[in-house]
């Protein structure tokens, strides 16, 4: 095995053991991108110096005899989403082409405290609005199973930067499915925490009441271990959670005797490729297998997910992003008449088309006449997915279901439908709506394409999830890779 393919939990004890240092995994990491990069292209932007001095301070910490943390010289790529002080960051956007951030943000610090070697910034559907990464303003990721196929999006970028080895964990950002979807379609482990959880501070906002950073890993300790430094209050995020932090590696419990796991029958009927519903079908069938009790359930609003969805999260984005002006961040054009045609000109050339798109839809459910009439009443909608959600987690510890509705899709097979392409969230969407925590786990494949079993917790249930997920993966043992 080389380092690169090595877990976080397998190289902390080489680097403690001083087997390895924390430059020869570097070196290894960055051989590995030299090798793939050019054709799976995950990063956006590749922080080599910046490296290679984080992983020298770290073996100068270890000869020193000083203590070293779990995430200490781990090369970990970050979502192009979350600002990162004095390092490019795009959004994948043109409009933030040239944007060098003056802070950073408390999810990425909180990591960087911890001693992670930041490897650099991965590539996503602009603004993270995207099933596919195929929206990125820079170019299109690949899914290191099938380079022909999209990775997922919208945090295509960090999705694929782990599957292909090129990292050995990632953060993602979840609105709408961003880090299920595309760890689901690259055959590894992705986690939404619950709203508030993780600081939102300094991830640049898409749909704030929807919006949450999580792991990419390879598998659910390393989630665990990423999760237990993630997480924190923050005076600088008025929607973050004051708990006492747990350690969610205490949860890694195989057993799940007595364990009760309801399945939405919404989320697998007509939409879900039988093929898919066959493998989740057998990864029941492995939950029963190990003591939980499995049964059907119902969440009836859930069919209206998608389109309250779609106006919420355009509606909050067309106010986010109102601050893209040209005056206060990023790109501006060169040569305008005035201050109105510099404002039009900006934003008409620096947004892509889906977030000209969703300006717009938002833009509309927000105006005066209409606000009730959509956005009301969305939200009221919203209200109705929560309850659903409460009275099945009143009867089952955890409810199961596909993460995607396919697998990978063809590159370019949606991109001019975006109706198709918003379905790929059918099962994700209404676990953000609810602000519950959520899981995908690699569950096998279909036609040699991973599929993902979508773990679903109540709020602030991370350790019950994580328990279930854990169990799983154990009984199930998937050691499947991408060939590159
Ligand atoms: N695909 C969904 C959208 O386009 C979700 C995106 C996300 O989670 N960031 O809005």
């Amino acid at each position: 095995m080389k380092l690169f393919e090595l877990t976080i939990h397998e190289l902390h004890e080489k680097l403690v053991s001083k087997e390895i240092s924390a430059k020869e995994l570097a070196e290894s990491v960055f051989s590995r991108i030299d090798d793939v990069e050019e054709r799976v292209k995950s990063y956006i932007t590749v922080t080599r110096d910046e490296a290679f001095a984080k992983a020298d301070e770290i073996d100068k910490k270890i000869a020193s005899g000083e203590r070293i943390g779990p995430l200490a010289g781990i090369p970990t790529a970050i979502k192009d989403v979350m600002n990162t002080e004095g390092i490019r960051t795009t959004c994948g956007s043109k409009i933030l082409d040239n944007y060098i951030p003056v802070y950073t943000s408390t999810a990425v610090k909180n990591l960087l405290e911890e001693g992670i070697v930041m490897t650099g910034k991965t590539n996503m559907d602009e603004f993270a609005m995207g099933s596919s990464t195929e929206n990125s303003g820079f170019f299109v990721t690949r899914n290191p199973w099938d380079l022909e196929r999209v990775p997922g999006g919208s945090s295509g970028g960090s999705a694929s930067v782990v599957a292909a080895d090129e990292a050995i964990f990632s953060l993602g950002s979840d609105t709408g499915g961003s880090i299920r979807q595309p760890a689901a379609l690259c055959g590894i482990v992705g986690m939404k925490p619950t709203y508030g959880l993780v600081s939102r501070f300094g991830l640049i906002a898409f749909a704030s009441s929807l919006d949450q950073i999580g792991p990419f890993t390879k598998d659910v300790t390393d989630c665990a271990i990423v999760l237990n430094h993630l997480i924190g209050h923050d005076i600088n995020d008025s929607t973050s959670v004051k708990i006492d932090k747990p350690d969610y590696t205490k949860a890694l419990v195989n057993d799940l005797n007595g364990i009760t796991i309801g399945v939405p029958k919404e989320l697998m009927a007509e939409g879900i490729d039988p093929k898919i519903k066959a493998v989740i079908e057998n990864a029941l069938k492995l939950l029963e297998d190990n003591g939980a009790v499995v049964a059907e359930t119902s969440l009836p609003n859930i069919e209206h997910s998608l389109s309250a969805y779609y106006i919420i999260a355009p509606a909050e984005a067309s106010s986010n992003l109102a601050r893209f002006d040209g005056v206060r961040y990023g790109y501006r054009v060169p040569d305008a008449e005035d201050l109105i045609d510099m404002y039009m000109r900006t934003r008409a050339e620096g947004f892509g088309d889906e977030v000209k798109r969703r300006i717009m839809l938002g833009t509309y459910a927000l105006s005066a006449g209409y606000y009730d009439a959509y956005y009301g009443q969305a939200q009221k909608v919203r209200t109705l997915i929560m309850d659903d959600f409460n009275r099945a987690f009143a009867d089952y510890d955890v409810l199961v279901s596909p993460t995607t509705p396919t697998t990978a899709f063809k590159i370019g097979e949606k991109v001019d439908d975006p109706l198709a392409m918003y379905l790929s969230d059918i099962c994700t969407i209404p676990v953000n709506l609810a602000g519950l925590p959520g899981i995908s786990v690699p569950c096998g494949t279909v036609d040699g394409l991973p599929v993902g079993l979508q773990v679903i917790g109540k709020t602030l249930g991370e350790e019950m999830m994580l328990r279930v997920a854990y169990s799983f993966e154990q009984s199930f043992g998937w050691s499947e890779k991408p060939k590159l």
